[in-house]
């Protein structure tokens, strides 16, 4: 029987000390009874309450290992329905999918673009984390062939086949990559979850109704496969949708075991239109797919996919800042332009990134801004001219420079004169609004 906040609580320390970021040790009881926090995030539970506390500890979608080294990646274990509530967990993983009857040079050119999908945002690396290769050929050395190929690409795989005795020969050439494997229908779930068992391997149950799908995973659970996907099994977007969402509220909303894991999707199979395929796994990333597998490792498709599931993602609680501090951007001397904006990491890294392309050396100066944008931080009151002029008076920018000229971001130009008057020895300049004219900006104001 679920155990309720009021019988977790008697368990936990009774300190109220906040550090699993809840006030109280109600509040944390409460929030792990609706599934919502995790036991770990209490460092001081002792192990009887541990131990009497499983049930209630574990967590409502049970996460799912995939892939080995660095292409290891963890899926699953989400806690809320929507991002406000927490966070989300552990971003989507996009895959591109490699039929394996393919001509040759088409397979490994796709192999080889959805190894080089990797971009920086924001400070963080964004790229495709699987490459799932379907078995259409129906023969078994072909499929053998290209699971071969994928494997030197270092993503994890996912190989699709569902006649058992072929992935059975299959996966012994990358079972040491922990591949993810797909999948078990209601025609092999027997002979799936041997495989999948005895290679200690997760595997992807895809129903025909949710009805089946519920009982797939039980019989997959039952089998003692160690980690378990979802694949609902519809392929278009009013099914799939209604699908994921209700996969997940009964996991969450009710505890329902048999739902309670990371769901997988696949927009590939729904249509052969690149563009509405695109669509499609933007909505199903929304909710809530963990996996979703593209047929193009083309950037214009997976790039918007990836900063759709890095804003997701983002923890909403913690602002992505960097740190406040006087940046170099090239090489800049005693004679380089001075500008300075805000530390939120998206602000940083877009006027960083248009200083570089400008090719002017110059000395950036980051207000701590507590993580927010240049209008937002002006109209919170944490880019004014008191913290502005502070940070140019603590940072040390005055002697990396002979001159004493300020470059603010032209949105807060208002601010101009009280600033002059907080900073008397400098000279404010107005920058430009969009960091989009910085380049021809600083490129104007050296040539003058
Ligand atoms: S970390 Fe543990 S002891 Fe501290 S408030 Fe949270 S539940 Fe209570």
């Amino acid at each position: 029987m679920a155990l309720t906040g009021l019988d977790i609580f008697k368990l936990l320390p009774k300190t109220n000390c906040g550090e699993c970021k809840f006030p109280t040790c109600l509040a944390f009881a409460m929030k792990l009874a609706g599934g919502q926090a995790k036991l770990d995030d209490c460092p001081y539970v002792s192990d009887e309450a541990k131990a009497a506390l499983s049930e209630a500890a574990a967590p409502p979608v049970l996460g799912v290992e995939i892939g080995k080294g660095d292409a290891a990646f963890k899926t699953g274990e989400e806690l809320v329905l929507f991002r406000h509530e927490k966070r989300f967990v552990n971003p989507t993983a996009i895959g591109i999918l490699i039929p394996d009857n393919l001509p040759e040079e088409e397979i490994s050119k796709r192999i080889d673009e959805a190894s080089k999908d990797s971009w920086e945002r924001v400070g963080q690396h964004l790229g495709v984390k699987l490459i799932a290769v379907k078995c259409l050929s129906g023969e078994a050395e072909k499929f053998k062939g290209v699971l071969e190929k994928a494997k030197a690409s270092g993503l994890a795989i996912m190989p699709m086949c569902e006649d058992a005795g072929i992935m059975r020969e299959a996966v012994a050439v990358i079972e040491d990559t922990k591949p993810l494997l797909y999948c078990a229908t209601s025609a092999n779930i027997d002979d799936m979850c041997a495989i999948a068992k005895e290679k200690k391997l997760p595997l992807v149950v895809r129903g025909e109704n949710l009805d089946s799908l519920a009982e797939l995973s039980e019989k997959a659970s039952g089998a003692g496969v160690e980690g378990i996907v979802l694949d609902p099994g519809t392929r278009n977007l009013k099914e799939t949708f209604f699908s994921l969402v209700s996969i997940r509220r009964a996991a969450l909303q009710k505890k329902f075991q048999p739902f309670g894991y990371p769901m997988i999707a696949l927009p590939c199979e729904e249509t052969d239109d690149p563009f509405f395929e695109g669509a499609l796994a933007g909505i199903y990333i929304a909710k809530y797919a963990d996996i979703v597998i593209v047929s193009s490792p083309e950037a214009w498709l997976n790039y918007p996919l990836q900063v759709e599931i890095q804003n997701i993602y983002t923890d909403p609680q913690k602002p992505m800042a960097v740190d406040s501090k006087v940046y170099e951007i090239g090489s800049p001397g005693p004679d380089s332009p001075v500008l300075i904006t805000t530390n939120f990491s998206l602000t940083y890294f877009i006027v960083s990134g248009e200083i570089e392309a400008s090719k002017v050396d110059s000395w950036l100066g980051i207000v701590d801004s507590e993580g927010q944008s240049v209008l937002t931080a002006w109209a919170a009151g944490k880019f004014v001219p008191e913290t502005i002029a502070k940070f140019v008076n603590t940072s040390g920018l005055a002697e990396k420079v002979n001159h004493r000229k300020l470059i603010i971001p032209g949105h807060v130009a208002q601010i101009s004169g009280e600033l002059d008057e907080e900073l008397p020895e400098w000279e404010i300049l107005i920058g430009p609004r969009e960091a989009a004219d910085i380049t021809s900006y600083l490129r104007h104001l050296t040539a003058a």
